[in-house]
């Protein structure tokens, strides 16, 4: 299948340096794929491979950042297709949308859109967006979520408990799943009180029938207590890195045939 031209030309062919990635996600209790996280990266001609964290504050800043992210959903919805096409097996994929794009007054449309045009069905598209995010223009997020998710796209929210107004928030947004903000499980805690928030945002989560699933798991016993707490979903170099869509097709192939 053709690839769509991009959406827009800037200048520059920059959808010629930009690639998907993909990070499994994994349920805890059986350790098997259940998903991924589709994250951009950046090839470089001299310096290789760049992180997000160089050229997204500069993508943010010129607005560019929107079109990034409705490229990175195209080719996630491309490789969804292949893996109907091939027989591999179908997870969903998430993607990140920056704030910058819900002023798109279209975003539900063009989403709606391209998978339809790669024949994904929606709950296999989930999009994540930051706390943060929901956090500024609230009232304008909150209505262009709400119609995403009445629309058939699964919310998750994005690093959730490290913004400010994290709990006040839960009581009125729309989502189905939220992502614990890695930086519970980091080594600064100088209180030690993180695994005490920890577990009472899986316990809340839980009560709320929320989805919960915890970035950043590096170690067995961050695995072991998260389970303890009553989380099961995890992605953290535990269990793999973001990796080439073909590694990640691979990695479809082998748990299936181990299956
Ligand atoms: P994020 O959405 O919170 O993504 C998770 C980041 O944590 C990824 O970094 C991932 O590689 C990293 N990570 C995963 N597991 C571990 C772990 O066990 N330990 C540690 N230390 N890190 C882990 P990455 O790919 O560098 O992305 C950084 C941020 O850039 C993302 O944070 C997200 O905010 C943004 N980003 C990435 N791709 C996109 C995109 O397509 N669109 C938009 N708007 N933002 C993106
Ligand atoms: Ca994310
Ligand atoms: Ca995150």
């Amino acid at each position: 299948m053709s690839k769509k031209p991009p959406l827009q030309n800037l200048g520059f062919k920059w959808w010629e340096h930009v690639t998907a990635f993909f990070q499994p996600k994994y349920d805890m209790c059986t350790d098997r794929v259940i998903g991924a996280e589709a994250l951009v990266r950046w090839e470089h001609p001299e310096k290789g491979l760049l992180p997000p964290g160089i050229f997204i504050p500069v993508l943010e800043k010129n607005g560019y950042i929107a079109k990034v992210d409705l490229y990175i959903y195209e080719e996630t919805c491309i490789f969804l297709k292949k893996c109907m096409d091939e027989g591999i097996p179908l997870h969903p994929v998430s993607v990140n949308l920056s704030r910058v794009g819900f002023y798109n007054p279209n975003l539900f449309q063009t989403l709606c859109e391209i998978a339809e045009r790669y024949q994904i069905p929606r709950k296999y598209l989930e999009l994540e967006i930051t706390e943060t995010a929901y956090a500024t223009d609230s009232e304008m997020i909150f209505s262009v979520v709400e119609k995403l998710r009445q629309g058939g796209f699964r919310i998750l929210m994005d690093d959730f408990g490290s913004g400010y107004s994290s709990l006040n928030m839960l009581k009125e947004a729309p989502v189905d799943e939220i992502k614990l903000d890695m930086r519970f499980l980091s080594a600064a805690d100088p209180y030690g009180r993180a695994e005490e928030i920890l577990h009472m945002i899986i316990t809340m989560g839980n009560h709320m029938k929320l989805s919960i699933i915890a970035e950043g798991v590096e170690t067995e016993q961050q695995k072991v207590m998260l389970q303890g707490f009553g989380c099961n979903k995890a992605q953290g170099y535990f269990y793999a890195r973001p990796m080439r869509e073909a590694e990640y097709t691979e990695l479809l192939k082998k748990e299936k045939a181990e299956n």
